[in-house]
């Protein structure tokens, strides 16, 4: 293997220190304790992990967490009545609620309806126009984590060809976004994507996005290249059990990359960090103040 392996596990330790330190600048010069409030809907027991861990984090760094549980036959109506109160109360200053909703409710709706000041996860669409245009956006939390690596093995990416697979809202165009603010030449494909090989061959950076596992082959790797690796796909073992893999072929990319996340351990656990991290940003947007150095 010649490949750094990117620790993101230890980056979003060095994150969080971070986030409890500026917390604890916030509560001492400014009064302000930073709040998130994290709302899901129905029994899926991935999402309940999900809150759980959210959860302590965020006490762990010494914030306010607010949980609200509802039932899976909860309307739309009662969500978007308990969003408007999250929206309206001064100690809340992130939301987020769990996705996928059950199919009864309008996600798009739910989505809309948070006040884009504390949307945490940077799905409203200010937030989408705001990245779009150069403003002060909240950015989704997995491409900013990802950024972040990037901006730590990289540093000035400027001209760099960067190639994002995917196109979702939620990671695919954000991150392509982010490259691009980076002065990147970007790329996206997806699955309509012609020469899949060739397209990432050129790129001296890779962000994989797509939820297949290890579609992006280690032998398509430029030489050199960064390899982010934002995929997290469950698949069968031979004793029945399962493992979790990416959608890049760890093993033969990190013969060719210069450095490849891991997975687990990449970008996953910098999503967390960075829902932390745009809590204390919006805390302090909200506040009118700068975020603290620490
Ligand atoms: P989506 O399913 O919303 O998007 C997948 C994208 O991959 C689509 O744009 C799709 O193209 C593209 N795609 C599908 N098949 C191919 C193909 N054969 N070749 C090229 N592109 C293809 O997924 P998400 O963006 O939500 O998530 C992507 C992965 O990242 C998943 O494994 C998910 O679990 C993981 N993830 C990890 C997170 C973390 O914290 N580490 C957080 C969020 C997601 P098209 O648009 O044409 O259909």
């Amino acid at each position: 293997m010649t490949a750094d392996i990117i620790d993101g596990k230890a980056f979003a330790a060095r994150l969080r220190e971070n986030i409890t330190g500026q917390v604890a600048i916030l509560k001492d010069k400014h009064n302000i304790t930073p709040g998130l409030a994290v709302v899901i809907v129905g029994e899926d027991p991935a999402s309940q992990i999900y809150v759980r861990n959210k959860n302590k984090s965020t006490l762990e760094a010494g914030m306010n967490s607010f949980e609200h549980v509802l039932p899976e036959n909860t309307s739309e109506k009662d969500l978007l009545a308990l969003v408007d109160k999250l929206n309206n109360d001064p100690a809340v200053n992130g939301i987020l609620v769990q996705l996928p909703l059950p199919k009864h409710i309008n996600e798009s709706a739910v989505i809309d309806a948070i006040s884009p000041a504390k949307d945490v996860d940077g799905f409203h669409v200010i937030n989408s126009g705001l990245l779009a245009t150069g403003g002060d956006a909240i950015v989704p939390c997995t491409p900013l984590g990802c950024l972040l690596m990037l901006q730590d093995r990289l540093g000035d990416m400027s001209g760099l060809d960067a190639v994002v697979v995917g196109r979702s809202n939620i990671v695919g165009k954000p991150m392509a976004q982010l490259l691009l603010n980076e002065s990147c030449t970007v790329t996206i494909a997806h699955s309509r994507t012609k020469n899949l090989p060739e397209v990432v061959g050129r790129a001296d950076i890779v962000v994989a996005a797509v939820g297949r596992p290890e579609i992006i082959k280690g032998d398509w790797i430029k030489p050199g290249a960064t390899v982010i690796d934002v995929g997290i796909n469950r698949v069968p073992k031979e004793d029945g059990k399962s493992r979790i893999v990416g959608d890049v072929e760890f093993a033969a990319a990190a013969e060719r990359a210069g450095a490849i996340t891991p997975v687990p351990g990449g970008v996953g656990p910098m999503t967390i960090a960075c829902l932390l991290k745009n809590t204390v940003t919006a805390a302090c947007r909200q506040a009118g103040i700068e975020e603290p150095e620490v």
